[in-house]
């Protein structure tokens, strides 16, 4: 599936994987695609996202500041989510950006209208723009805490370098989807069968 498709978005079945699939591992995240993820995650208005589009003009220290925390979370957690993979240590390090943002996370949450239908949204006491990251770190750390028990995967196809979740009934998911990795995957063992059957000559 891979990266900067609109359809690789939300596959990651938590918020804190779909915000690191946003960009692969060497890329860094751009204003526009910060906001795009949190308009589409719905953690603000597309009314407030144009605000904020905007912010990168009108304020843009305030803009860079942010832009660099989610630089930085988007770092972490993919060291976090590797070594949660992987069985291994996970460092303080990467925990205390994690820790910053769930510090300034005072609120509630309140029911808003939506389309037709009522949401819970966080309404921060917090005027600062750090809270826009503090829903991705909540769920980022509900994965770590959850840590070797967490049903954590990354994709099957080594080209496609996305996590998902696996909440699957068996724990047995392999792909972040199955109509485009998986598929091309059976695609390929079809391929590769089909040919040693030519070589065999029958
Ligand atoms: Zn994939």
């Amino acid at each position: 599936m891979g990266y900067h498709e609109p359809s690789s978005r939300f596959i990651g079945g938590r918020l804190a994987l779909d915000f690191v699939n946003l960009i692969p591992p060497n890329e860094e995240l751009s204003w526009d695609q910060l906001i795009e993820f949190l308009e589409s995650a719905r953690i603000v208005t597309p009314e407030r996202g144009g605000e904020l589009l905007a912010l990168n003009r009108s304020d843009r220290q305030a803009a860079e500041s942010l832009l660099r925390k989610a630089q930085q979370l988007a770092a972490v957690l993919r060291l976090a989510f590797d070594a949660v993979l992987r069985r291994q240590k996970i460092l303080r390090e990467w925990i205390e950006p994690v820790n910053e943002l769930l510090r300034i996370t005072e609120g509630h949450d309140e029911l808003v209208a939506a389309d037709n239908d009522w949401e819970i949204q966080f309404i921060a006491s917090e005027s600062g723009l750090e809270w826009l990251l503090a829903a991705v770190a909540r769920s980022a750390a509900e994965i770590i805490a959850e840590g070797s028990r967490a049903r954590l995967r990354l994709c099957a196809n080594p080209r496609c370098g996305l996590f998902f979740y696996d909440t699957s009934r068996t724990h047995r998911r392999r792909w972040c989807s199955m109509t485009v990795c998986g598929n091309r995957h059976k695609v390929a063992a079809f391929a590769r069968r089909h040919a040693s059957v030519g070589h065999a000559g029958h």
